[in-house]
């Protein structure tokens, strides 16, 4: 397998401290006990993948969660250390840990970048005291200031923040000081999400119970429009609906997602999408655990990707690239057919709506595409693309 064509490994740690409010992922709080059989059951699960398709080339390896880092180190070192003996780990490879404030200190963070973690993906969320208590988070401001040092001292120079915008109450006054004081860190790498809410998580339940007022899109949208504006001043280039980087950072990892190129996910809930087939593991910790020793395959369900989806997925993920976009010669190269004759009809549509730009090399959204690129839009394309 060439280069280009090498693989994302993503490596899914799904535990937590505590669950925060708003939070809808496979993660979960209290499974200390699971930590030492979960790594366990990942090495197995990885030598299963080697013994059956050999030591697969990977470009990238991004280790997510839940909170990796609420692993002791000893353990997540173990888990670094499988993917390197199971896979063949490309020289300059990405890898990336995410990590919550509150969760690690120097001697942590040092024994990662000693053991080959050159990306830094920390969960700030915000630096707005009320914003932490309210979102449910472990850590205040200044412990997400003081990981960022600790990062750099550590010898992290490719450091990410994660912010959330949207918040039930929030003002566009809070946000753009949040926004300052993360830009005043000079991460190299930004990503921005709009809180988006199920109705089974806490923080629903207050809205519904009429204890806080319900997210506002339009204040959100502005909230969009501030950042845009800061973080093009600031010298980042907004490469994603979501994200922004400096010139260089942008994350290797997740362009292969949205330039829907092949990628393994393992452990719990883990989403894999190669050779053709997208697959997922089991979600609950503990029946992965007993899955993988039991029987070596966590899987739960399965699905061959045809290649009409695979255009029109292609399509949408490439969306997401605010510049880049579909480009329209890598999209012949790996289809054999234009972009215009499978989807010419749609994209001229949109491009009438003034969602979408379309140029000779590439189609994108345009800005207004962008403010709407938000769930509903994303059904909207998948409604006319998909
Ligand atoms: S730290 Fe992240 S994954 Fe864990 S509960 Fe909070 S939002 Fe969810």
């Amino acid at each position: 397998m060439e280069q280009g064509r090498s693989l994302g490994l993503y490596v899914h740690i799904p535990f937590c401290v505590r669950k925060c409010s708003y939070c809808d992922f496979n993660s979960y709080a209290g499974l200390e006990s699971l930590f030492a059989p979960y790594v366990h059951a990942l090495q197995e699960e990885m030598r299963g993948l080697s013994g059956h398709w050999g030591p697969l080339p990977v470009r990238t390896i991004y280790i997510g969660g839940g909170t990796p880092t609420v692993l002791p180190p000893s353990l997540l070192l173990a888990v670094l250390s499988a993917c390197s003996s199971h896979f063949d780990v490309a020289a300059g490879a990405e890898v990336t840990v995410e990590a919550n404030p509150g969760t690690v200190d120097e001697s942590y963070l040092a024994s990662l970048r000693a053991a080959g973690v050159n990306r830094l993906s920390l969960g700030v969320q915000s630096f707005d005291a009320d914003e932490l208590r309210l979102l449910g988070r472990i850590h205040d401001g200044e412990q997400a200031r003081c990981s960022l040092r600790q990062a750099r001292t550590a010898g992290f120079d490719n450091v990410n923040l994660d912010l959330i915008f949207g918040l039930p109450g929030q003002r566009v006054n809070t946000w753009r000081a949040t926004l300052q004081q993360a830009l005043e860190l000079a991460p190299e790498h930004l990503s921005l999400y709009a809180l988006t809410l199920e109705e089974h998580v806490p923080l629903s339940q207050r809205i519904a119970r009429g204890e806080l007022p319900p997210p506002d899109d339009d204040l959100a949208a502005k909230m969009y429009e501030l950042a845009e504006a800061e973080l093009a001043r600031a010298g980042y280039v907004h490469y994603e609906i979501s994200n922004w980087a400096r010139p260089g950072f942008e994350c290797r990892h997740n362009l292969i997602y949205w330039r829907n190129q092949p990628y393994l996910g393992l452990g719990a809930g883990a989403h894999s999408w190669f050779a053709g087939r997208r697959w997922a593991n089991v979600r609950a910790p503990q029946v992965y655990i007993e899955r993988v020793e039991a029987t070596g395959s966590p899987l739960a369900e399965s699905e061959e990707i045809s290649p009409a989806l695979e255009m029109a997925e292609t399509a949408i993920l490439g969306l997401r690239l605010v510049e880049e976009g579909v480009d329209l010669g890598a999209f012949r190269a790996r289809f054999g057919v234009e972009f215009a004759d499978v989807y010419g009809r749609e994209i001229a549509e949109l491009v009438d709506l003034g969602l979408l730009e379309a140029t000779p090399a590439r189609v994108r959204l345009s800005s207004r595409g962008r403010l709407l690129g938000n769930q509903v839009f994303q059904r909207y394309l998948l409604n006319n693309l998909g």
